[in-house]
């Protein structure tokens, strides 16, 4: 076999294939709209990029320690204190590049072979795959609709057991957009601290939350529940800076310096000019975030209301991150040219060539019955692209 056992276990990216079509759609002239972004479509602030180019200006263009400069992690701990009520020293961080990197290095670091990994589904794409790389077992445990895509405590109690390693959690959640509320975390970090399970709380939305909820990291419970968890954010989503690729890491000084060391193995530091720039982030004016978050409100809104008003589709009003999941179980089995939809991919298809509009199949996050539709474009698309679903599944997609 010339590939490793691991390697050979990982999927590719579902949603690749479907991008590159509507890519290449778009290419020969097609006017396609686009539901399928995972970053804002704002662009990075300025004082951020001047950031950037007084660094490069300055020549802090080499080789930075592995884990990250010492002033950007100090800013990382204050942001922690503000925002999270955490306390942690700098020693404590990890600067990656990007959140998924600092996630990798998490599960790499704490994952064996007889190691259960709990996921709850629907899961951003990436989690289940890099617990396989590692070569752990997965463990999907699904999150239903009727409990707002939430898991319940007693769910997690019954698929624990003695070689549960670690719980990914993920909110404000990619795909469903579901925000877990204290109380909720309270009685899951219970069962957590009962059974020495790790916890990576994925927090990269953190930011992008509506109706004045409020963001809770599961770390900041309790001593025994930050013992056992590793705090994942980053810059990416807040300030528009996918591109710049820096996430961070925040844990138990013994796991964050594995961390760094795999990471001082494989990449070294994050990009120094990026680093520049996102303590110009951390540090800087924060309004416009906070005019971003307005704008994803009011499309959202817009969104999650128009989805509604068509036949046979349903979703839930998200309450964090740029997403709706909507629920299609109505209209799979319904027939386009002549063939049943049979599944969340089959619909992607159909909406890109009958519809010309671009989503991403809930099957690439573990739910069929759901498409999901990125509203990290404008309002004026999000208008024109729900008028040609509409006209789509009531002219197009034949009853079974
Ligand atoms: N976690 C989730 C849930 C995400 O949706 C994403 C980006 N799609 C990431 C992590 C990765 O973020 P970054 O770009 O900082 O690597």
């Amino acid at each position: 076999m010339l590939l490793s056992k691991r390697i050979s276990q990982i999927s590719p990216s579902a949603t690749l294939a479907i991008t590159a079509k509507a890519k290449a759609m778009k290419a020969k002239g097609i006017d396609i709209i686009g539901f399928g972004a995972g970053e804002p479509d704002f662009d990075t602030p300025e004082h951020i990029k001047q950031a950037a180019r007084r660094a490069i200006d300055e020549g802090f263009t080499k080789y930075t320690p592995s884990s990250g400069i010492k002033e950007l992690k100090e800013l990382i701990c204050k942001k922690f204190k503000s925002d999270n009520n955490l306390e942690y020293l700098p020693d404590a961080i990890l600067v990656s590049c990007g959140a998924k990197h600092s996630i990798f290095n998490a599960i790499f670091s704490l994952c064996d072979e007889r190691d259960e990994v709990i996921l709850p589904s629907p899961y951003w794409v990436s989690y289940p795959e890099m617990v396989k790389a590692a070569g752990a077992k997965l463990v999907v445990l699904e999150a239903r609709q009727e409990n707002n895509f939430k898991i319940t405590p007693k769910q997690l109690a019954g698929v624990v057991t003695p070689k549960t390693k670690l719980l990914i959690l993920n909110s404000p959640s990619n795909p469903t957009g579901c925000v877990y509320s204290k109380e909720e975390l309270i009685a899951i970090a219970k069962i957590l601290a009962e059974n020495n399970i790790f916890c990576l709380s994925d927090e990269i939305y953190e930011k992008i939350i509506y109706d004045h909820q409020e963001h809770v990291s599961i770390a900041s419970l309790d001593k025994k529940v930050k013992d056992l968890s590793i705090v994942v954010n980053g810059v990416s989503k807040t300030y528009s800076m996918t591109g710049w690729r820096i996430g961070y890491a925040a844990g138990p000084v013994r796991i964050i310096k594995a961390m760094a060391n795999l990471q001082s193995h494989s990449t070294s530091n994050p990009s120094s000019i990026s680093q520049k720039a996102a303590i110009a982030a951390l540090s800087g004016s924060q309004k416009q975030v906070e005019m971003m978050v307005a704008e994803f409100k009011k499309r959202r809104d817009y969104m999650a209301e128009g989805l509604n008003k068509i036949n046979g589709l349903s979703c839930l009003k998200p309450q964090g991150a740029f997403y709706v999941f909507v629920n299609i179980s109505k209209i799979l089995g319904r027939l386009y040219k002549a063939r049943a939809v049979k599944d969340s991919f089959a619909l992607a298809e159909a909406f890109l060539s009958g519809a010309q509009v671009a989503v991403v199949p809930g099957g690439a996050f573990g739910a069929n019955d759901y498409l999901r539709l990125s509203y990290a474009t404008s309002m004026k698309n999000i208008i024109e692209g729900l008028g040609r679903i509409e006209e789509f599944i009531n002219k197009t997609l034949l009853p079974k």
